[in-house]
């Protein structure tokens, strides 16, 4: 069934922008923070913006990585004439290598996020098939009936884009990941005269980061955490480690000059941070900092002339840190008197993680500063009055707020509402927005939903599969094996296999109460039923689970094997 793009609607099929109109489609970012894949639809064709990933957290038991569901845009590939990228944070680029080969088309960005996504698709022998069109900075790509404009603008990481993606029905500019630092250290500052200028030509919508929505003021400057931690680097005497988000290349630089500052050298330990260090320093970022020294060089220095840059600032438990703190690296140790200084903020959902590498450090003697204890970290997204000023500049007429929860969304709307913008949209996954012309409204929903990558294979992350693993993690599981011969009665005992929820060595009472449950379930089946799988199967799979829903509390996933003879 094909939809009609003026407004008749159906759900979850195919749509094709007309001529006419201007669309936004999020298929991944609206009413979340992470995963961001934006669609704009004109004359039959699509531009992405972004492509990113999420990370999962303790509810989904074997995964790591989480993505956004391409099929909208995979059945109608042709039509996509490119994907542009913001920039090189995971949540924009990071499901490149996984969905690239389902979409096919060229992939847009400016120099350090190329590197960064080449060493990505290299390591998945992907380099050599994805089309990557390097775009200066400042730089116009022409894709389709698209004209993207780069605009400079600051965050947490180099080469930071807003996109003005002019069309013949109209100019949206799509913000990405910004704030305003007067002293960014790495990089420019935001382009706010250009800004202004598109602001001036008439700026149809604007779709823009929600992430600090809630907070009040600004979001400071890279400038002040580079003086606080001079500070306290002086401050500690013997060996001190620092953590922060790897990509944060302005935060390495002022780690480094912190350091030098007390004539210490730095280490990187992690391979995140030597894939980024890589990166920056073959786009010419980090050219004032010594090249960095490994984690074996370090043991041949004085501990208190060494400053360590971690990975690990979100508990991650592979990271280095983590390994760190377990006294389980097999480089570098932390010893009584040293001092862990956390320069990051804790993304939600993972407070546990970082508490539990927290308490490991100071129950081992390391001192320990976060956020809390010193301004050490500032924010790569705009607070309030930051978002005050971009309105002031662009001008739209529509607002969608984007990159954020719907707290973050539906405040974000507010503010611009306050900032005379006539009207504001605020989308979840899988609207179909018109944005031109007459007013902004969603107009149909299309499918959208999540991907995990499971191991090697790429899962729908709402489907039965994932629903099984879930009730095996939280009640066991149980397996019964019953063999019958021909006249439907069984030849030997049931056997019984409980995983994750009893101990068999000790509990063999229970698992024998169990056996005669299924056992006798299946004798008082009539005959004929005993003849057909299909109820004996379903009798004894009640009797596990009831069996030991009586004696644990718990019914597991339970599967029964049945043999005839
Ligand atoms: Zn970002
Ligand atoms: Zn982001």
């Amino acid at each position: 069934m094909s939809i009609s793009a003026n407004g008749t609607s159906g759900h979850g099929g195919p749509f094709t922008p007309d001529d006419d109109g201007l669309y936004f489609v999020p298929l991944g970012g609206s009413g979340e923070i992470g995963m961001n894949l934006n669609l704009y639809g004109h004359r039959g064709k699509w531009l992405m913006v972004d492509l990113g990933i999420s990370f999962a957290d303790d509810t989904m038991p074997g995964l790591d990585v989480i993505m956004p569901d391409p099929t909208f845009i995979a059945e109608q590939r042709e039509n996509l004439v490119g994907i542009v990228l913001t920039h090189a944070h995971e949540d924009h680029l990071g499901a490149v290598q996984y969905l690239w080969p389902m979409l096919d088309c060229p992939v847009y960005a400016t120099p350090f996020t190329a590197s960064v996504l080449r060493a990505k698709l290299y390591e998945r022998q992907l380099a050599h098939r994805v089309p990557i069109v390097e775009v200066p900075l400042g730089g116009s790509v022409e894709a389709g009936p698209f004209r993207v404009e780069y605009v400079t603008v600051t965050h947490s990481i180099p080469e930071p884009n807003a996109l003005a993606i002019r069309t013949a029905a109209g100019t949206v500019l799509h913000t990405g990941d910004w704030k305003l630092d007067p002293d960014p250290r790495v990089g420019p500052v935001t382009d706010d005269a250009r800004l202004r200028a598109i602001g001036d030509e008439g700026v149809l919508a604007m779709l823009c980061d929600s992430t600090n929505a809630l907070v009040p003021g600004r979001s400071g400057s890279e400038a002040e955490v580079r003086k606080t931690l001079t500070d306290l680097i002086g401050r500690y005497p013997n060996r001190v480690a620092v953590t922060c988000f790897a990509t944060n290349v302005a935060r390495l630089e002022s780690i480094a000059a912190a350091a030098a500052a007390h004539g210490r050298n730095v280490a990187l330990v992690g391979r995140s941070l030597w894939r980024i260090n890589e990166a920056a320093r073959a786009n010419g970022y980090l050219h004032d900092t010594p090249p960095f020294l490994t984690e074996h060089e370090v043991n041949f220095l004085p501990r208190d002339k060494v400053v360590l840059i971690c990975t690990g600032s979100q508990g991650e438990p592979r990271s280095a840190l983590a390994r760190i703190a377990g006294n389980d690296h097999p480089q570098v140790s932390l010893e009584p008197g040293d001092t862990v200084i956390f320069s990051s903020r804790e993304i939600p959902g993972n407070e546990r993680a970082i508490g539990r590498v927290q308490n490991l450090l100071a129950s081992r003697g390391v001192t320990v500063v976060t956020a809390d204890h010193a301004p050490v970290h500032v924010s790569g997204h705009p607070a309030q009055d930051e978002l005050v000023s971009m309105y002031q500049w662009v001008r739209p007429r529509i607002a969608v707020p984007v990159h954020g929860e719907q707290r973050h969304q539906l405040e974000h709307a507010r503010l611009a509402r306050d900032c005379q913008v006539s009207e504001t949209v605020v989308p979840t996954n899988g609207d179909v927005i018109r944005l031109a012309p007459g007013p902004a409204e969603v107009v149909t929903q299309v499918r959208a939903g999540r991907w995990a990558l499971d191991g090697k294979k790429l899962v729908p992350l709402d489907n039965g599969l994932m629903r099984s693993r879930h009730r095996m993690v939280n009640n066991g599981a149980a397996v019964a094996t019953l063999v019958m011969n021909g006249k439907g009665e069984l030849v030997t005992a049931p056997q019984i296999a409980v995983m994750g929820l009893l101990d068999e060595t000790i509990e063999h009472n229970a698992l024998l109460d169990v056996v005669d449950a299924v056992r006798e379930a299946v004798a008082a089946l009539p005959r004929a039923a005993r003849l057909d799988d299909a109820p004996v199967r379903e009798a004894a799979r009640i009797a596990v689970r009831r069996t030991l829903n009586a004696s644990h509390g718990k019914k597991p996933l339970t599967e029964v094997h049945l043999v005839r003879i």
